[in-house]
């Protein structure tokens, strides 16, 4: 019974993940786009696969085939976290990291391993994707703050005319509410670590991006009011689509 029971709970577990799959039109195919974990997302899109910050665990991607490109954003646990990432099969993978991920990782991996460091206002174009490194940091900015200025980077990707916007952990930095032509963003909201749902709202409504996925919004105690941060950008711009996902 006990046996039943289990293969029961992985059934759904499964058709869970499936459901939770978005579907996007780009110039070159679909972009599939997957929730993972926390501020971790996978992406499929011109038989390439793209994970960002995995964390948690590998048995949350037992189901995906090799990452083709792996954005890491910063240094903390639940951005680069090693003992993760050392258990993905990597053999295809270059990763994306700024210096300071790239100095720490570097000792967890292979010697063979590809690592590209990006630093903020960098692009670089891989296997047809165009990738540009956005600051990320809190406010005000000063180097005591658990995000300082150019340690971290945001991401802008465009996949077959699609762009896709990542935040990092950050606040509502000028950088982000001067972003324009975002299809997709992931948008961080936890405070005291980033964001409340006030000032994701209100830089949400400053770079009007078509879609929006609140993501990364576990807090210390709980997490944050999504719902609330859905119902601010419908008030000041029902264009906007919040999509509302199963992130823990
Ligand atoms: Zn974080």
């Amino acid at each position: 019974m006990k046996k039943i029971c289990l293969a029961i709970v992985v059934l759904l577990q499964s058709f869970w993940a499936m459901a939770q799959v978005d579907a996007f039109t780009t110039n070159k195919g679909i972009l599939e786009i997957q929730p993972v974990y926390h501020g971790s997302l996978w992406m499929s899109w011109n038989n390439l696969r793209i994970a960002v910050d995995p964390y948690g665990g590998a048995e949350r991607y037992q189901t995906m085939s090799a990452a083709d490109i792996i954005l890491i954003t910063d240094i903390h646990g639940d951005h680069m976290d090693s003992s993760t990432l050392v258990k993905l099969n990597l053999t295809k993978a270059t990763i994306i990291a700024p210096g300071a991920v790239r100095d720490r990782l570097i000792k967890f991996l292979s010697a063979e391993q590809k690592i590209s460091v990006l630093a903020n206002g960098d692009s670089m174009e891989l296997k047809g994707v165009k990738i540009s490194a956005i600051p990320m940091y809190n406010l005000p900015d000063s180097p005591n703050v658990r995000h300082p200025k150019g340690r971290g980077n945001g991401y802008v990707l465009n996949l077959g005319g699609k762009r896709v916007y990542i935040s990092g952990d950050t606040e509502d930095i000028p950088e982000m509410r001067s972003l324009r032509s975002i299809d997709i963003a992931f948008l961080c909201m936890n405070k005291p670590y980033t964001m409340d749902v006030e000032q994701a709202a209100s830089a949400t409504l400053a770079f009007r991006p078509a879609v929006v996925y609140p993501f990364h919004f576990r807090q210390p105690a709980g997490f944050s009011d999504i719902k609330e941060f859905a119902r601010l950008v419908k008030e000041g711009n029902q264009a906007i689509d919040v999509r509302l996902r199963t992130w823990y």
